[in-house]
């Protein structure tokens, strides 16, 4: 019998996308002891009380099925209240929200939903590893865009005009961003709803860190004059909820790109986890622990930020999410040898910033949601690296 050559069996869409460069260096520091990560981008909070024990009553109940495919209708008309009472904007219920797997799974069902073979989505980049791999899969063309420290990370409206072709479909945005921190100001996110309507595009808005900013005030994209029509908006509970494993977001959109992703989700997913829904049901109703874990947050901000900068790896100051993006420069290598003696010799992980795209040269992302005195410790060590190398 001929035995088959399995690699050809793989489609080429998927071959051509590469593996996430975050995995090897959570592989590497797996094998090794005493490592402090600052590569991992979850929360190190469990989930609060409340919401646990809303997901345990569920289960106690013996509410073990499945749901209605959008989500419970009890959670969906409570996401509609808290979107609303959090930036002002309503979301019906039964027709333009959708409850999914995480946010990863509203960006499938978005980019699925909109995409033909050969559209071209416009991606600002440093960005959260999956976007362009997202868009390969699901038979579109990622065009990236660079991002600057001198802009504060923020996308420049007349880049992305630039970069608009005939087959251009969406731009596809992460702010809060993941990895720098950045946020955008709403005169700017403004000037891009403004080229979105100019060039008839889709605009995706992965919003998931739209709780965690410090001091400001987040912009829900829709919210911006003329582009809730045209703007899908993504955000779920995992980092602002510490739900990472619950696997629970949601998608708000216009009626008839809402029903496309539905139907999407119903043959492939059926609907997302009864006992998560529960348990965001309990989340969305309480902003106190947000609130305990942002202060948190905030405080080990400060201290990494201070420490990058007081080590000479200057730090741009993040106004959102849970990163940092140093400047490494300073140490003498690039952003992969950097991160790979720093594992080696100090222990300490962090993930090389091209990781994130292109633009993410001489920089690295470091995590603070981890513990403060964890983020004493890896100063000291960096401190050490620095003196050796810098
Ligand atoms: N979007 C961004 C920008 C992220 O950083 C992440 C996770 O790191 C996700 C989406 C995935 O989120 P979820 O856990 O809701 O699938």
């Amino acid at each position: 019998m001929k035995q088959p050559v399995v690699r050809d069996f793989i489609s080429e869409r998927v071959r051509k996308v590469p593996p996430s460069g975050i995995r090897r260096f959570f592989d590497i520091a797996a094998t090794m002891d005493n490592v402090i990560s600052l590569g991992i981008g979850e929360p190190d909070f469990v989930t609060p009380r409340g919401i646990l024990q809303a997901g345990i009553d569920s289960l106690q109940h013996g509410q073990t099925h499945y749901t209605s495919n959008s989500g419970t209708q009890e959670l969906r008309e409570a996401l509609s209240d808290y979107i609303e009472r959090l930036y002002g904007i309503h979301y019906d219920s039964e027709h333009e929200l959708l409850v999914t797997v995480g946010v990863s799974e509203a960006l499938y069902l978005a980019l699925t939903a909109i995409l033909d073979p050969g559209d071209e989505v416009i991606v600002p980049e440093p960005c959260y590893v999956a976007y362009a791999a997202e868009v390969a899969f699901a038979g579109g063309v990622p065009v990236t865009i660079p991002t600057h420290v001198e802009d504060g990370f923020q996308v420049r409206a007349e880049t992305i005009e630039r970069a608009i072709t005939p087959r251009t479909k969406a731009l596809l945005i992460g702010y809060p961003n993941n990895p720098t921190g950045a946020v955008m100001t709403r005169e700017n996110l403004q000037a891009i709803a403004d080229v979105a309507d100019r060039h008839n595009l889709l605009v995706i808005s992965d919003e998931i860190y739209d709780r965690l900013v410090y001091g400001i005030q987040h912009t829900q994209f829709a919210t911006l004059k003329g582009a809730r029509p045209r703007t899908i908006v993504l955000s779920g509970f995992s980092k602002s909820h510490a739900m990472t494993g619950w696997r629970i977001g949601y998608a708000a959109a216009p009626p008839e790109l809402l029903d496309a992703m539905r139907k999407i989700h119903q043959y492939t997913i059926m609907s997302a986890p009864t006992t998560a829904q529960a348990a965001a049901l309990e989340a969305v109703k309480s902003d106190a622990d947000v609130n305990t874990m942002l202060e948190e947050y905030d405080r080990r901000r400060k201290l990494m930020v201070t420490g990058f900068n007081e080590l000479g790896l200057s730090c741009f100051e993040p106004r959102g999410a849970f990163y940092t993006f140093p400047n490494i420069t300073a140490a003498g290598m690039d952003e992969n040898e950097f991160a790979e003696r720093l594992l080696q010799e100090e222990q300490v992980a962090v993930v090389p910033g091209t990781a994130f795209g292109a633009s993410g040269a001489g920089h690295v992302r470091a995590c603070y949601a981890t513990a403060y005195e964890k983020i004493e410790e890896a100063l000291k060590r960096l401190q050490h690296f620095m003196q050796v190398h810098g």
